[in-house]
């Protein structure tokens, strides 16, 4: 059995090959740029006898179309997937799925209807992921398709933590609510945790923290998740690589008033210049990490205003969850920057949280624990896996069509 997993962005596609019952990875690729003249492609595949293969092509590639086209092509090359028609289901990311979508959903006319209508909340991501759909299917009729949504695992949040304190019409007329996320990252590695602590995922009660360019947290008790940092729209919560998180809103009146500055404008300067590259002028913890070691005040500001909200948002999750058994740190931040865990776990042993700084700073790429024998509750950092998450989603609604 073959499952391709295809997130399509409005200028990039990433692409995963999974094989066999067990959702074994293949091969992988991305092509960039889509639609400018120096586009790009690369594919990465385990060749016959293990050793992996990076293939590289640099040509304009058009539109989704061809990009489509050209990663048929590198995967017959690889040797990987003769035919499209090869695969048992193709699984999409589709970033919101608003409240209509609380599980993966097989794709047909409705659903691609419903995905349309959910644009205005997610103007960026749900036409670029439609036109994955789209193209995709004109290459593939036959293969059924799966839409896997961001926001479908937070769809379990109850009222009062989803809600906003405003004009309840402007929920019943447009929908304005909280709906998080991350979602298949979040449901993946909660899943994870408790497959390694060898428990019920019905009995724990675990914060998921994905730490990557974009952040956010969730609170899952049993299973479920009861409250999660992101909002409406990504830019809740959680102090990002570019996204302020929470603030203020009436900051926004202020600045349109003293500043004159426009919605665009606002919107460009929250979502584009804020969070870490606002506050030191970089984006990357790594660098952030170095800078700081070194001194530079700016750095130490970003990575301790960045672990502070993580702090803050971990306390008051213990406080929804009523008591935690464990803390999971995920994503590109959350699984590689020791310093990050170290800083936002500091002075919590009274709340139970005992961080082991040793077994923290060595660096494993598999799941481990990180907490000291004495910790109450269990640190654990696991590598994400959204695409596998999407895989094993694809084949679950697929088995029951
Ligand atoms: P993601 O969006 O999950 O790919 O994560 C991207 C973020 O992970 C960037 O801010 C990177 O700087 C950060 N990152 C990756 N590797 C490391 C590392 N070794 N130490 C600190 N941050 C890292």
């Amino acid at each position: 059995m073959k499952i391709l997993v295809l997130n399509s962005g409005s200028s990039s596609l990433k692409f995963k090959l999974f094989r066999e019952k067990e959702l074994l990875p293949s091969a992988s690729g991305l092509i960039e740029q889509i639609g400018e003249k120096d586009s790009s492609a690369q594919l990465s595949f385990l060749d016959a006898s293990g050793n992996n293969k990076k293939v590289q092509l640099n040509e304009p590639i058009s539109d989704h179309r061809k990009a489509i086209k050209i990663m048929t092509v590198m995967l017959r090359e690889s040797g990987m997937l003769a035919d499209l028609k090869e695969l048992a289901g193709i699984g999409h990311r589709v970033v919101h799925g608003g409240e209509s979508f609380q599980q993966p959903v097989y794709i047909d006319e409705n659903v691609i209807r419903a995905i349309k209508k959910l644009t205005p909340l997610a103007p960026l991501h749900n036409p670029a992921n439609l036109t994955g759909i789209e193209v995709a299917t004109e290459h593939a009729p036959r293969i059924p398709q799966v839409a896997v949504f961001d926001t479908a695992f937070h769809q379990s949040i109850p009222a009062h933590a989803y809600l906003y304190a405003l004009p309840y019409y402007l929920y019943e007329k447009q929908k304005v609510r909280r709906y998080g996320f991350h979602g298949t990252s979040h449901a993946y590695v909660a899943r994870q945790a408790a497959q390694y602590l060898d428990t019920p995922i019905e009995n724990l009660h675990i914060i998921t923290l994905h730490l990557g360019n974009g952040a956010s947290a969730a609170a899952i008790q049993g299973g479920k998740c009861i409250d999660t940092s992101m909002g409406m729209t990504p830019l809740e919560g959680l102090v990002m690589g570019t996204r302020s998180g929470d603030i203020d809103p009436a900051i926004l009146f202020y600045l349109a008033r003293e500043s004159g500055l426009d919605i665009d404008e606002l919107d460009t300067l929250l979502n584009k210049k804020s969070g870490l590259k606002g506050i030191c002028g970089d984006n990357d913890m790594r660098h952030i990490c170095e800078s700081a070691a070194r001194g530079n005040q700016h750095a130490k500001l970003a990575l301790t205003i960045f672990c502070y909200r993580l702090k803050k948002y971990i306390g008051s999750y213990m406080a929804a969850l009523g008591g935690v058994d464990c803390i999971v740190f995920t994503g590109g931040i959350g699984e590689n920057s020791a310093t990050v865990r170290e800083e936002c776990c500091l002075d919590m042993e009274r709340l139970g949280i005992s961080l082991d700084i040793r077994k923290n700073s060595t660096q494993q790429n598999t799941i481990h624990e990180i907490q000291k024998k004495n910790s109450r509750i269990s640190i654990l950092v696991i590598p994400t896996d959204e695409e596998y998450e999407i895989a094993s989603q694809t084949v679950q609604v697929i088995s029951e069509i």
